[in-house]
């Protein structure tokens, strides 16, 4: 069995270790995973190239996340950061750890000897141990977009910031008018990542932030299309509990781009190739036209890996049903 998964950082990341988990508890330890990251979010700080959802990716399903946040190295310690603040060097208001920066550091020097993005996460990945555990992790594009925020400049007038700035220094305060990705129209979807689409026995969408993460994604050229075209059940898991994101600012997002902070609203953003949408309990009476709607039977909380993995095999199960 094929699956792929499109993912954000640390939504997308332990719905995916639970489904790797539920896969391996269930006799289904030769399915293929696939994970299609988005790449949005990218940044270069002190010349270093850094790739927040990839890395969260990376740390949660190689075991060095650091559990409590949800990304980042367990056990990191901040002394690269310290010696940055010392010089004055800007930005300080987004935080390496010293052994993130270690991820950071070989990236950007493999990238400058010519590697591709897809090259780099690939070997990033071998130290990690994916691909040992049947886990390929695929850049969305390896053409450098970044999602930039539109916002009030308190003079009349809008100015354009970083996603990271809005979201890490802002905490997604400031009012976003909408969303700009640099680069993105011109991008072509990384090698693999379109076969992935139309070649899957399933697609799933885990709870990631359904508008800078998996709509991100959806915007890299041909993504859309191959969700469409998908012989595969399409099926998502809702990011939002009773209107409420678990975590992060989705709501935020949702109201930039004008739509309903509900279960409903969401699955209406993928309608048109979604064909089953996993709500939480409390939303089961969502309803999406010409999807079909399943509620969960228990608060849908990737709380441990163990409920991550019954959320993931409740959504291949959806995809079952939709699909055969
Ligand atoms: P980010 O890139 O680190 O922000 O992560 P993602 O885009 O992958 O995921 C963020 C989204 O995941 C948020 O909208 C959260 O509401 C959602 N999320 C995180 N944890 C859970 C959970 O346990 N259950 C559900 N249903 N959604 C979750
Ligand atoms: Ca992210």
């Amino acid at each position: 069995m094929r699956i792929t998964a499109i993912a954000g950082g640390v939504g997308g990341a332990r719905f995916v270790r639970g489904l790797r988990h539920h896969l391996d508890t269930t006799g289904l330890e030769d399915a293929e995973v696939t994970v299609v990251a988005n790449t949005g979010d990218d940044i270069t700080l002190h010349g270093l190239r850094v790739c927040p959802d990839v890395d969260t990716l990376l740390y949660t399903l190689g075991g060095g996340v650091e559990e409590s946040q949800g990304w980042g190295r367990a056990q990191e310690t901040h002394h690269v950061q310290e010696e940055l603040a010392a010089y004055g060097a800007q930005p300080q208001w987004f935080s390496l750890g010293d052994r993130d920066v270690g991820t950071h550091v070989v990236r950007t020097h493999w990238l400058s000897r010519g590697l591709t993005p897809s090259e780099v996460t690939a070997r990033l990945a071998q130290r990690w141990g994916l691909p040992d555990r049947r886990i390929r992790l695929l850049p969305m594009t390896d053409t450098p977009v970044e999602t930039h925020v539109v916002v009030d400049d308190g003079e009349g007038g809008e100015r354009a910031i970083h996603f990271q700035e809005w979201w890490v220094r802002h905490q997604a305060a400031l009012e976003a008018r909408r969303f700009v990705v640099a680069g993105l129209d011109r991008a072509s979807a990384a090698p693999g990542v379109l076969d992935a689409v139309r070649q899957a026995d399933v697609v799933l969408l885990p709870p990631s932030n359904p508008v800078v993460s998996i709509g991100i994604v959806l915007g890299v050229p041909g993504v859309r299309d191959a969700l469409r075209g998908t012989r595969a059940p399409v099926v998502g898991v809702s990011p939002l509990i009773s209107g409420r994101p678990v975590r992060g600012h989705a709501d935020a997002c949702l109201r930039a781009v004008g739509v309903a902070s509900t279960a409903a609203g969401v699955g209406g953003l993928f309608a048109d190739f979604l064909d089953g949408w996993l709500v939480d309990p409390g939303d089961a009476g969502t309803s999406v036209r010409g999807v079909r709607v399943e509620a969960f039977d228990e608060p849908l909380l990737m709380t441990d890996v163990e409920a991550a993995g019954r959320i993931a095999g409740r959504a291949l199960a959806l995809a079952r049903s939709v699909g055969g």
